[in-house]
């Protein structure tokens, strides 16, 4: 700890909150943050290394609509459930939506698309592996990104919507700690929007390893890619235009799909 204090003093600490919204690519990635206040920083490209620190505001996505995932379960308005939230207990920052969605409830694909992962033979691990692995995320000050796509996502199915719907850019939905995948969601397989994927769950969680049903949730992202890197939807917005942008693309129903 006395270690991370001198390697971090006051004068950086100001200087970096100066300058939180266009971080100059002079700023190692290594700097230590695990005493700062995450959500005050807003140090946006924990998760993803390979990322352009340039600013995002997604204006690009205006064009395009999500269904809801989860039917009746809307967009959740607190800031503790959407893009950007610290997420202490692994040293990271939230990249998604947790959508308030009870266990069992269905999942919906959001757009269509090609599977690209789909976890039907999830094991969950120990309460103590998992322990573990984010105690080494706490010693390395931030979510490594094996033991993020590897465990604490759970049973996860991601979907390819292609690089049609943003020239340049190639969006990949994700949707985390499912409880049951539809067998019919096999990798290479097409998907419509409004699709089953499978059922809402707590896999990944700390509940999920000790097997009961507690804290279920839809862990959902959206992840855009290009020649700069990769960001998640939201990645660096304040609230107030995080909250317009999500209220501005997610929809209840698509005209022309097949909807619950
Ligand atoms: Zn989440």
């Amino acid at each position: 700890m006395m270690i991370r204090k001198v390697a971090f003093p006051s004068f950086f600490l100001l200087f970096f909150l100066s300058c939180s919204r266009n971080i100059p690519s002079t700023i190692p990635e290594t700097v230590p943050v695990t005493n700062i206040d995450i959500e005050t920083v807003k140090l946006t490209h924990l998760e993803f290394p390979g990322s352009e620190s340039t600013l995002d505001n997604f204006s690009y996505l205006s064009s395009i609509n999500l269904l809801l995932p989860c039917p009746d379960v809307t967009l959740p308005d607190q800031s503790n459930l959407l893009p950007n939230a610290a997420r202490q207990y692994r040293n990271g920052i939230h990249r998604g939506i947790d959508f308030q969605a009870d266990y069992g409830t269905p999942v919906l694909s959001v757009m269509d698309g090609i599977v690209i992962r789909s976890d039907h033979s999830f094991q969950e691990v120990t309460p103590l592996f998992r322990q573990s692995l984010l105690k080494k995320a706490a010693q390395i000050g931030r979510t490594p990104f094996d033991v993020f796509d590897n465990i604490l996502l759970g049973r996860s199915v991601f979907i390819d919507h292609g690089t049609d719907l943003v020239p340049g850019k190639r969006l990949l939905s994700i949707y985390a700690h499912l409880s049951e995948i539809d067998s019919v969601i096999q990798v290479g397989r097409e998907v419509k929007t409004g699709q089953i994927l499978g059922l809402a769950g707590n896999s990944g969680t700390s509940d999920g390893t000790k097997g009961n049903k507690a804290g279920a949730h839809l862990h959902f992202e959206l992840i855009i890619q290009d020649a700069e890197g990769e960001r998640y939807m939201g990645q660096g917005l304040e609230f107030q235009e995080l909250n317009i942008l999500l209220n501005s693309i997610f929809v209840q129903k698509i005209e022309g799909t097949k909807q619950l």
